[in-house]
């Protein structure tokens, strides 16, 4: 009989639960990652709140954002030995084939599969992922900054290869959450003057993104005027950029009131549900350029993990709790209010 370990995935009838699962044989090409840390994302969130009909085969274990230490080799791998500490990127497979694949964005490969969604994830004692899909960590990254590269890697996908932040642009970045904080990083550390708003209700991951993070403005909106700030920073033109993070329309709105003529929205930000009514008059008006950031590519998450390596970001500050498997519905309720901010499991704690 094979090993046994413990994972934390979407039943059967889309809820979530911890159970056993045999441990992973690498296969050809792939290897065995003894998961040190894996980060609850809003993805996983939506999993434990609303179960999911995207899912296709159940049970999944969830978690796509994780690191850890290779523990078994499949055959054929050469890149990666037993023993490496290892950033675990998302990607179980893709094509290669594709027009998306041809030109690198493998984050759109049609034919991708992820893990944490498809195939097994990170919140368990051990994942199998390819060996393309590893980054070795520099020794000074520890574990819990490891987890957080993807985040980062979202924030530098957005804010550097959909659209180019320069050094002397003025930068609003609506929603603080996990996302919104490292996208206002990434953008901060690309020279930009950052502006980050939220709620009443974000009060406390304000004040950390004041505080510890060094983010130039952290306004909340039911105090203070935001627009007076943007229109004062920017001698009334408005944000070079506003990349949304809430994923809900009056932060679009917000963003597309603030963003200046010829200026940029990227949308980072996940919407549940449709519009109900959105004045898109402005986009024509002053001529906006929005794109879309879906997650991220292997370019992005070899910038994070430098940016954080070389001391650039400091994602430290984030990490709220680092919780046990056994303790998951603890840490969701802590990452999905803000007692939370960035909420880690490290599985093979017991
Ligand atoms: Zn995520
Ligand atoms: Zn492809």
């Amino acid at each position: 009989m094979s090993e046994m370990m413990r994972g934390l995935c979407l039943n059967e009838d889309r809820k979530l639960e911890l159970r056993e699962f045999p441990v992973p044989e690498p296969k050809k090409g792939y290897v065995r990652v003894k998961v040190e840390r894996g980060g609850i994302c809003a993805t996983d969130i939506g999993y434990w709140k609303f179960g999911s009909e995207r899912l296709g085969e159940l049970p999944v274990i969830i978690g796509h954002e994780g690191c850890g230490i290779v523990d078994k080799l499949g055959e054929g791998v050469s890149d990666v030995k037993k023993g490496d500490r290892v950033i675990i990127m998302t990607t179980y497979e893709v094509c290669g084939k594709c027009r998306y694949c041809r030109e690198e964005a493998t984050n759109i490969c049609i034919n991708r599969v992820g893990i944490g969604s498809k195939k097994n994830g990170v919140f368990a004692e051990y994942v199998e992922i390819p060996e393309t899909s590893c980054i070795k960590m520099p020794d000074n990254v520890s574990f819990d900054e490891g987890a957080l590269v993807e985040v980062l890697a979202c924030g530098v996908h957005a804010t550097r290869e959909m659209t180019t932040v320069h050094m002397d642009d003025v930068v609003l970045v609506s929603g603080p959450g996990p996302i919104g904080t490292l996208a206002a990083m990434s953008a901060k550390a690309a020279g930009a003057t950052v502006i980050l708003a939220g709620l009443a209700q974000d009060a406390p991951r304000l004040k950390i993104a004041k505080e510890q993070l060094g983010i130039d403005y952290c306004v909340d909106q039911s105090k203070e005027d935001l627009k007076k700030l943007v229109m004062d920073l920017t001698d009334g033109y408005g944000a070079d950029v506003c990349v949304e993070c809430a994923g809900v329309y009056p932060s679009f709105n917000t963003c597309l009131d603030l963003v200046r003529k010829k200026g940029t929205i990227s949308q980072m930000g996940v919407f549940h549900a449709p519009a109900k009514e959105l004045d898109l008059y402005p986009v024509l008006q002053k001529e906006v350029r929005i794109h879309g950031s879906l997650s991220q590519k292997p370019t992005a998450w070899h910038i994070a993990l430098d940016l954080i390596a070389k001391g650039k970001v400091d994602v430290k500050p984030l990490v709220s709790d680092v919780l046990k498997l056994e303790d998951w519905e603890e840490g969701f309720e802590k990452a999905s209010n803000v007692t939370g901010f960035k909420v880690l499991f490290a599985p093979q704690d017991k």
